[in-house]
C-alpha cells in the first residue's frame, strides 16, 4: 500500500506568510508575520529527484497562473471593483449558454448553468471574497479560488455521490471568474514568466516535455505510477516530481506556497517557516553533492579492483546530449525516439527524424548512440482520446508491433537512422521484441530500406549493429535463440517488472507491487545476462533500476558490465561502481537471491549500500 498520510500542524490560525507577487503594487504584507500554520504533508511516489519550494500553479482547474496572493491596503477598494466587473461578466456568460442550452436541449439541462449563477451570486461566497480582500488583503483571484475551492472539498466530502460530483460545477465556476479576472494577464501553463509548481490531477508524458525548463521548479500529480513515462521524463529534465498523491488539488489554490519532494515523495501544501528553512537546506546540500560529484566526470566507470563498466546515458531529446557529455557519459546507451512524435501537430518527416537523430550523433562524437525505434502505444500515446475502446493498451497494438503494422511510418524511420549511421557509431535497437519472427521481420524491414539506400545512392552504413530490448519474459526465456541473431542486448527492466509481475507501470495503485528487488524479476535478470555472457552478445540494462544506486551492486554482482542510466543519476553510478569490488558484488547478489520477497532483498540492498557510501541513502 502506498503509505499514504496526512499531517495538520497545529496553530493559530493567521495570514500567510509568504507574498509570491512580481508586481510593484503588491506584496504589502511584512515578513514578519505569523504563517498560517495549516500545513499539510501529503505522501505520493517520488519519481523524479530533488526538492522545490515555490508557489502553486493548479494545472487542472485554472490551467494559468494566479500571478499574486496579496493586494496592497490603497488598492483594496479597487480590487473590490475588479471582483464587482467579474462576478457580472461572469454571471453573464453563465447566463448566456444556460439560454444557448435550455433552447436546444430543454430547460432541464439550462437548470444545470441556473445552479452554477446562483452559487455565484450566492450573498454568503460575495461576503467572504468581500471579507479576504478587504481583511486579509488577498487578490481577488486568490480569494476567489481559495473560497470555491473549500466550497469544493465540502461537496467532495460528502457520501451522496450525486452532491460529490457537484465539485465539478464549482471548479467550472472558478475557472471562469478566474478567466474574467486576469483577462489580458493570463499566464498560461506554456508561457509562464515566473517560477512556479505545477499541481495536476495528471500530466502526459508529452505534456511534461513541454514544460518550461526555466520556469517548472517541480511537479506533482494525483495519478500515476513509479514507472511511467510522465516520471521518466521529469528524470530526464531534472525536475524533482511526485505522482500518485492521490486527491489533493481541492485542498490548494494556485499561489500557494507549496514543496515538493522528490526524494521523500513528498508534497507539502502551505508549509511552516520551520519546514521551508529546512528544505531551503535540503535544496542547498543537493546542490553541493552535485558539485562534488562533479569531479568524477573525467575518471572512468570501474569498479574498486579494476573492471570497466561502460556507462551511458537514456535520452528522449537531442538537447539532453548535453547533459551526458557534461558527466562524461560513454555513449548514448537509449534514445527514445517516439519523443519526435509525441506532441507534434503532424507525423514527423524522414528529414525531421534525420535531424534529429544527426545531431545527437554529432554531438557524442564518434561514441556509440543506440536509436530505439518507435515505442508508441500504452503511455506513450499520441492523443488520450484516441480510442476510448481499448483496452490493455500495454498488451495491445504498441511498440515493434505498431510499427510493424504501419511499414511507412517504421521505413521513414529507418531511413532517417541510416542515413545518420554514416555521421559516426549508429546501433539500430528494436523495443518490446518477444518473439523471434517479430525481431526478424523487424530486421528485413530494415534490409529493405538499406536497399533502397543503395539504389538511390544515399550514403549508409549496412552493416550497423541491431539490437533488441529485452522487456518481456518471452524474450528471457528465448534468450539463447536471440543471442545468434542480434548484435546487442538491452534490458527493460520498466516494462520487464510490469510484464512479469503483471503490474501497470503507470497505475498508483498497484505501485508497491512495482518492485525492481522482486526475486521473479531478479531471476529473470539474472537469466537474460548469464546467458547473454555466456554467447559474448554485449548486454546492456537502460531500465530505471540501471541508475539507482540501491541496484549497483547486486546488478554488478550478477554480471551486467553495461548500464545505461538518466543524465543525472550518472554521477552516482559512477561513484557506486568506483567504490566496491566485484567480488563483493558477487557475494551480496549471491545473499540477495537467496532471500525470498522483493521488500526484504531491497532493504538487503539499501543496507549493503549504506555500508560503502552512507550519502547515497536516505
Ligand atoms: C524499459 O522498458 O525499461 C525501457 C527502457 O523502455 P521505456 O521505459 O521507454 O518503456
Ligand atoms: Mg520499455
Amino acid at each position: 500500500m502506498i503509505d499514504r498520510y496526512r499531517v495538520r500542524a497545529a496553530g493559530p490560525l493567521g495570514r500567510p506568510q509568504w507574498s509570491t507577487s512580481r508586481r510593484t503594487r503588491a506584496a504589502p504584507v511584512p515578513r514578519t508575520r505569523r504563517a498560517e500554520s495549516r500545513m499539510e504533508k501529503l505522501q505520493g511516489i517520488g519519481v523524479s529527484p530533488g526538492v522545490a519550494v515555490g508557489e502553486a500553479l493548479v494545472a487542472d482547474n485554472e490551467g494559468f497562473r494566479i500571478p499574486q496572493r496579496f493586494v496592497a491596503r490603497d488598492a483594496v477598494d479597487h480590487e473590490l471593483e475588479r471582483l464587482d466587473q467579474a462576478i457580472r461578466a461572469t454571471g453573464d456568460e453563465i447566463a448566456r449558454n444556460r439560454d444557448v442550452v435550455r433552447r436546444e436541449l430543454g430547460e432541464e439541462y439550462g437548470g444545470i448553468f441556473s445552479a452554477h449563477l446562483q452559487m455565484l451570486q450566492d450573498p454568503g461566497l460575495r461576503r467572504e471574497l468581500d471579507d479576504m480582500i478587504r481583511e486579509r488583503h488577498y487578490s481577488p483571484e486568490y480569494a476567489a479560488s481559495r473560497a470555491l475551492r473549500r466550497y469544493a472539498k465540502v461537496f467532495q466530502n460528502l457520501e451522496n455521490g450525486y452532491l460529490a460530483q457537484r465539485a465539478g460545477d464549482i471548479f467550472d465556476i472558478e475557472k471562469r471568474l478566474l478567466k474574467n479576472l486576469l483577462g489580458q494577464n493570463r499566464e498560461e501553463l506554456a508561457q509562464l514568466l515566473s517560477p512556479v509548481i505545477v499541481l495536476a490531477h495528471n500530466l502526459t508524458p508529452s505534456e511534461t516535455a513541454n514544460l518550461s525548463r526555466e520556469f517548472v521548479r517541480g511537479f506533482a500529480t494525483e495519478v500515476g505510477g513509479p514507472g511511467s513515462h510522465t516520471a521518466i521524463v521529469a528524470e530526464g529534465m531534472e525536475i524533482p516530481a511526485v505522482v500518485g498523491v492521490g486527491p489533493f488539488l481541492s485542498d490548494v489554490s494556485g499561489g500557494d506556497l507549496v514543496i515538493v519532494d522528490g526524494d521523500h515523495g513528498l508534497v507539502i501544501l502551505q508549509p511552516d517557516e520551520e519546514t521551508v528553512a529546512r528544505y531551503r537546506y535540503d535544496v542547498e546540500q543537493h546542490r553541493r553533492r552535485a558539485t562534488r560529484l562533479e569531479s568524477l566526470r573525467d575518471l572512468p566507470a570501474e569498479t574498486a579492483d579494476g573492471v570497466r563498466i561502460e556507462l551511458a546515458g537514456n535520452i528522449e531529446f537531442p538537447q539532453e546530449v548535453a547533459q551526458c557529455v557534461s558527466r562524461g557519459s560513454d555513449g548514448i546507451g537509449l534514445y527514445r525516439t517516439e519523443f519526435l512524435y509525441l506532441g507534434a501537430a503532424t507525423e514527423p518527416t524522414e528529414e525531421t527524424h534525420y535531424e534529429a537523430y544527426s545531431q545527437v550523433v554529432r554531438d557524442m562524437a564518434g561514441k556509440p548512440v543506440v536509436i530505439r525505434t518507435l515505442d508508441l502505444g500504452a503511455d506513450k500515446a499520441l492523443r488520450e482520446e484516441e480510442d476510448p475502446s481499448l483496452r490493455n493498451p500495454c498488451l495491445g497494438l504498441r511498440s515493434i508491433r505498431l510499427s510493424l503494422k504501419n511499414l511507412p511510418l517504421f521505413r521513414t524511420q529507418l531511413r532517417a537512422i541510416l542515413r545518420a549511421s554514416v555521421l559516426g557509431d549508429v546501433r539500430v535497437m528494436f523495443p518490446l521484441v518477444a518473439t523471434l519472427l517479430e525481431f526478424r521481420q523487424a530486421k528485413m524491414v530494415l534490409g529493405d530500406v538499406i536497399e533502397d539506400l543503395e539504389e538511390e545512392g544515399i550514403p549508409c552504413n549496412p552493416r550497423v549493429p541491431v539490437g533488441m530490448m529485452v522487456e518481456v519474459p518471452a524474450a528471457v526465456l528465448m534468450m539463447d535463440r536471440f543471442v545468434d541473431e542480434v548484435d546487442f542486448l538491452s534490458i527493460g527492466t520498466n516494462d520487464l517488472i510490469q510484464y512479469t509481475l503483471a503490474v501497470d507501470r503507470s497505475n498508483k495503485d498497484v505501485a508497491s507491487l512495482y518492485n525492481a528487488a522482486d526475486p521473479a524479476v531478479l531471476k529473470l535478470i539474472r537469466m537474460a545476462l548469464e546467458t547473454a555472457n555466456r554467447a559474448g552478445t554485449p548486454v546492456n540494462m537502460c531500465g530505471q533500476m540501471s541508475g539507482n544506486p540501491i541496484y549497483t551492486m547486486i546488478l554488478l554482482g550478477l554480471g551486467l558490465r553495461r548500464f545505461s542510466v538518466t543524465p543525472s543519476a550518472i554521477p552516482e553510478i559512477k561513484k557506486t561502481c568506483r567504490s566496491v569490488t566485484v567480488q563483493q558484488c558477487q557475494a551480496v547478489a549471491a545473499r540477495a537471491m537467496e532471500l525470498e520477497n522483493g521488500r526484504d532483498i531491497k532493504s538487503y540492498l539499501r543496507d549493503e549500500l549504506k555500508k560503502v557510501l552512507p550519502e547515497m541513502v536516505n
